[in-house]
């Protein structure tokens, strides 16, 4: 029998943003240690890129993290309105502070509000610009948690040094 999961899914209709940010603060707070209890926006796992004099307000989820970066870049011009270099990339990337956790530096990953009914922005979003949506999907092998935790690993090597690491794990492992 096939396995199925449940996909989630937040459609973007970006016209209709007017750059007001709630989306922003709410995912922030949300992501606050403890929760709620600040706002920093470099927190955030939704940022908004934005070009008043241009009209341009565009809402980016973050995604992976990788620690190599583009050997190119690209331009986009959509409905007459240019993009600069990396606007759409999800990536937490050596080439910019997007999507790092502002005092760690630990990269950011949208974890559509994990364990809430609904994700924070969409709800917060009082201008239809993000809809949520679910569908069920089959899939061929089982989610491998191992490969999210070797990711965030490698994360923290390459940002710490793996001595250092194995020196923290070392004392946690010995409290
Ligand atoms: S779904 Fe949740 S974690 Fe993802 S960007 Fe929106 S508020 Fe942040
Ligand atoms: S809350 Fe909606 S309208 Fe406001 S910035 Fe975010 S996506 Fe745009």
């Amino acid at each position: 029998m096939a396995n199925t999961r449940t996909v989630k899914r937040i459609r973007v209709d970006a016209d209709k943003c007017n750059g007001c940010r709630s989306c922003e603060i709410i995912c922030a707070a949300f992501h606050a240690s403890p929760q709620y209890s600040s706002i920093n926006p470099a927190r955030s796992r939704i940022q908004i890129v934005r070009y008043p004099l241009r009209d341009v307000w565009l809402p980016i989820f973050a995604g992976e993290y990788t620690k190599a970066e583009c050997s190119g870049r690209e331009t986009y011009v959509i409905d007459g309105k240019e993009y600069e270099e990396c606007d759409f990339c999800r990536a937490s990337c050596p080439s910019r502070d997007r999507f790092k956790e502002p005092d760690s530096g630990l990269p950011l990953k949208c974890d559509m509000c994990e364990g809430e009914e609904m994700p924070l922005c969409v709800k917060w979003c009082l201008n239809d610009v993000l809809v949520y949506e679910e569908r069920e999907e089959e899939y061929a092998k089982p989610v491998v948690m191992q490969e999210e935790m070797e990711l965030g690993l490698q994360s923290l090597i390459d940002r710490f040094g793996l001595k250092k690491l194995t020196e923290s794990v070392g004392k946690l492992a010995n409290r």
